[in-house]
């Protein structure tokens, strides 16, 4: 029988490449059909057949306090019925500019722009533009947006500069990037030991979010901030995926360690199109109109966006959110944990914050290469187990997890409910 969702994946390709406006929603890497979703509330979303999943990746981070919370849609309505987008400042950039600063400690100062690739893009060129400088280091595995210098992989020596992974990145730009094993504090030593002195900054996920969940150790995170320190690059920690998701004051909170720069998006739009970069306010001062680089925004800042974000950050502000947040989500994890265990199915799950990870190995990994060695054949099987018994992962074994405030017990043990049917059939 042809469901809803085959024929708007069909009537989606005609139109669209590959039927989606962002690849990972295509369903390539696990197969299948992507499912088309028509709503959502809380834990949940309903895909064009009517059917109900537990959703875990909350539009991939934002879903924080899970979707379509009251207030926020009370805040937009309202915000929307002001006015969409004027093109001239707004009162509620400034408080949301003051909610940064106060809740991210490193940040002195901050602009808003609407999507994580382009806070991220325009972090990079502040540091270069600051540093005068123009080597960056980045990290296999670490995502940080789409933007021209940081679609690169590590070349074939470790000197030798980054290859492009998109084609249409220029090998010129891309040989300003040197990308570095995640987790490896002596090549990043080594590195800065040869070429300290051209090096504009380090950009790194503190907490990896987008090849599986990796924990940085804190030995690699220190010895960054150090080298940076020693050498005059700037450290930036890319939190968009990590900030007001793993703790209320990001990763770098958990780490104790203070970056110059911080990207961040996802939770600070609540669902809509906010994301910001911010840090030390010597180096924003480089930002136009004060400074010569360059940077702009018709719908930064935008007013409902703005509006979504604050009502959001106000309730992850409540006493006690984080605390039973991470807790949901350690429940999720170990009853996932318990129920491969009792299948007999190698199995670890880890988990950061309102934030996990789920692999098909012995031991959690602590690298990229021992990431890249979890069994993915097993995971898509589980995914689609999960899936068909109404639990949406992500579509892919190498994307973190996402749990919001809604995911009470009930939805947790259901979940690990499905799971024990789900690892029976992919174990053996
Ligand atoms: N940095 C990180 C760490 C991310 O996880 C993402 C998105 N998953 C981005 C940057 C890019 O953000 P956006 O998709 O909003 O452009």
């Amino acid at each position: 029988m042809t469901s809803n969702n085959d024929t708007l994946f069909a009537r989606a390709q005609r139109s669209t490449p590959g039927g989606v406006n962002s690849p990972v929603r295509a369903f390539r890497s696990v197969g299948g059909t992507p499912r088309f979703i028509t709503r959502a509330e809380g834990p949940y979303f309903w895909d064009a057949d009517g059917k109900r999943y537990i959703d875990y990746i909350g539009s991939w981070g934002p879903a924080i306090v899970g979707h379509a919370h009251p207030e926020v849609i009370r805040a937009v309505q309202e915000a929307a019925a002001r006015g969409l987008s004027f093109g001239a400042p707004t009162e509620g950039e400034i408080e949301m500019a003051e909610a940064i600063c106060r809740l991210v400690p490193s940040v002195e100062q901050v602009r808003l722009v609407s999507s994580g690739t382009e806070a991220a893009m325009s972090a990079l060129r502040l540091a270069r533009g600051a540093t005068r400088r123009d080597k960056v280091i980045k990290f296999e595995g670490c995502y940080h947006g789409h933007a021209d210098s940081m679609l690169v992989k590590a070349g074939s020596g470790l000197l030798t500069f980054g290859n492009p992974t998109s084609a249409g990145v220029p090998e010129d730009f891309a040989k300003h990037t040197l990308v570095l094993d995640y987790n490896d504090p002596q090549q990043l030593e080594d590195v800065f030991a040869k070429m300290g002195d051209s090096i504009a900054c380090v950009i790194v996920e503190p907490v990896a979010g987008n090849m599986n969940l990796l924990r940085a150790t804190p030995e690699f995170l220190q010895a960054m901030r150090r080298l940076c320190s020693q050498h005059g690059a700037l450290l930036i920690f890319d939190e968009v995926m990590s900030g007001f998701r793993v703790a209320l004051g990001g990763a770098q909170s958990l780490y104790g360690i203070t970056p110059d720069l911080t990207v961040l998006g996802k939770v600070i739009g609540g669902g809509l199109p906010v994301a910001a970069f911010g840090g030390r306010a010597d180096i924003m001062k480089h930002l136009a109109p004060l400074g010569p680089v360059y940077q702009a925004g018709t719908l930064s800042g935008n007013p409902v966006a703005v509006a979504a974000g604050m009502t959001t950050l106000a309730l992850i502000q409540e006493p006690g959110f984080y605390d039973r947040l991470a807790a949901q989500t350690r429940k999720l994890a170990d009853g996932l944990t318990q129920q491969a265990k009792e299948a007999g199915v190698a199995f670890c799950a880890d988990s950061v914050g309102g934030m996990f990870g789920l692999y098909f190995a012995a031991e959690v990994p602590q690298d990229y290469a021992q990431m890249m060695a979890c069994d993915k054949a097993r995971f898509n099987a589980f995914f689609h187990a999960m899936l068909d018994a109404g639990v949406y992962l992500a579509p892919s074994a190498f994307e973190a997890g996402f749990v919001s405030a809604r995911h009470d017990d009930a939805v947790i043990a259901e979940t690990i409910r499905a799971a024990a049917g789900a690892f029976g059939k992919v174990a053996g």
